[in-house]
């Protein structure tokens, strides 16, 4: 093999912490309640199979997924548990998730019509699993009337090319100190919910700010845990966290060059940053390019438990900082994580990115190695 992964970018992923994540969830939630580990997105950065193999591993039902791509890779990878796919799957592919066993989330009954023409003009017939997405109030995806709910539960029920698995809602408020529009959604749920005389083996509402913040307010069985496995609060700042979370990811990196800078020499692209007196610099393999934001341009990184500059703009694939004495090549850097007491989260670089801490963690790109710790 000549290709390798020789790269010191890394992102260090602690499995051990999605496995405590899980558990603190699970403690806190009635006895008998399931978790749905959110793996979307390459599990938020973290790397889609060993993340979805961990979470199973630490008692997780099922897994939830964005688009089928994803959940097909799952089950390439082995993982032979429940697949949610989260979004809505054109209806020319859904026999594709038939055949894996994957369960699609379904918003309407045109759709379930459409499918059940292909299924007979096909001879489809291994069971499609569906859970039904009922929009109480996210204005995303979902049915918005309970009659029109209930025509597709019986649809689903009629017709044979369908098993009726679940049903789920999604909250646009969770994270927030006012729990006014949180509560609408929840009366709206229920309504859904009350009006089944029999319900689906899966009945799920809650995100992971709704299992941190609302516990008391589940009807349903099953969390979909996602931010909070990964260790990171869901509001951002603004609301405590009330699970003992421990933080997945680190992202570091390695000085790659040093060299000591004279006094009115500049740096980097627009020559944006002038030396005021001789001092160090040491030059990163790291840019915008592996996901580290190209606004970060003047913020700081972790050297030996120490804070240092960012000097010049983040480029694409390199960036330079300053550095209080000379440290060798290979000295590790710490650009999000902890480095002696010191430590850089990911809510520091959203404030400083204006975005939030999920964005910065999906944005880490394939060029940056994870690599997995326990
Ligand atoms: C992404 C997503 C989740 C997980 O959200 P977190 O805030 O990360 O817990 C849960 N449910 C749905 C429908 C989602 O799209």
């Amino acid at each position: 093999m000549i290709s390798g992964r020789l790269r010191d970018t890394k992102l260090i992923v602690n499995l051990g912490a999605i496995r405590h994540n899980i558990q603190e969830q699970q403690k806190q939630l009635a006895p008998n309640s399931k978790i749905f580990a959110v793996v979307k997105a390459n599990a938020y950065g973290n790397g889609l199979v060993p993340v979805a193999q961990t979470a199973i591993g630490a008692g997780a039902t099922g897994a939830c997924v964005a688009i089928l791509d994803e959940a097909l890779e799952l089950r390439d990878n082995g993982i032979t548990k429940l697949i949610l796919v989260l979004g809505i799957t054109p209806v020319e592919n859904a026999h594709v998730a038939a055949e894996a066993g994957v369960s699609l989330t379904v918003g309407s009954l045109d759709w379930l019509k459409n499918y059940h023409q292909l299924a007979s003009a096909n001879h489809w017939t291994k069971p499609l699993k569906v859970h039904l997405g009922i929009d109480s109030g996210m204005g995303r995806i979902g049915f918005t009337t309970v009659e029109s709910f209930n025509e597709a539960v019986k649809f689903v029920r009629e017709h044979h090319e369908f098993e009726f698995e679940g049903m789920f809602t999604h909250f646009a408020t969770a994270d927030s100190a006012d729990d006014s529009y949180f509560n609408k959604q929840v009366n709206k749920w229920e309504q859904f919910v009350s009006s089944l005389t029999e319900l689906p083996p899966f009945v799920h509402m809650a995100n992971s700010a709704t299992g941190m913040w609302h516990r008391e307010k589940i009807t349903a069985n099953t969390v979909r845990m996602g931010i909070s496995m990964y260790g990171q609060n869901p509001s951002g700042r603004e609301l405590a966290a009330t699970l003992d979370l421990q933080p997945v990811e680190q992202l570091v990196t390695s000085i790659s060059f040093v060299k000591k800078l004279k006094a009115g020499e500049s740096v980097s692209y627009g020559a944006t940053y002038t030396a005021q007196e001789d001092e160090w610099l040491a030059t990163l393999p790291i840019g915008y390019a592996d996901g580290y934001p190209r606004c970060m341009t003047g913020y700081k990184v972790l050297v030996d438990g120490q804070f240092c500059d960012i000097a010049g703009r983040v480029c694409m694939d390199q960036m330079m900082i300053r550095l209080p004495k000379p440290y060798p090549v290979g000295t590790q850097v710490v650009l999000m994580g902890r480095s002696g007491n010191k430590e850089i989260t990911a809510n520091d670089l959203a404030d400083r990115a204006d975005t939030i801490n999920y964005e910065i963690m999906t944005n880490i790109s394939n060029r940056v190695h994870r690599v997995y710790t326990d």
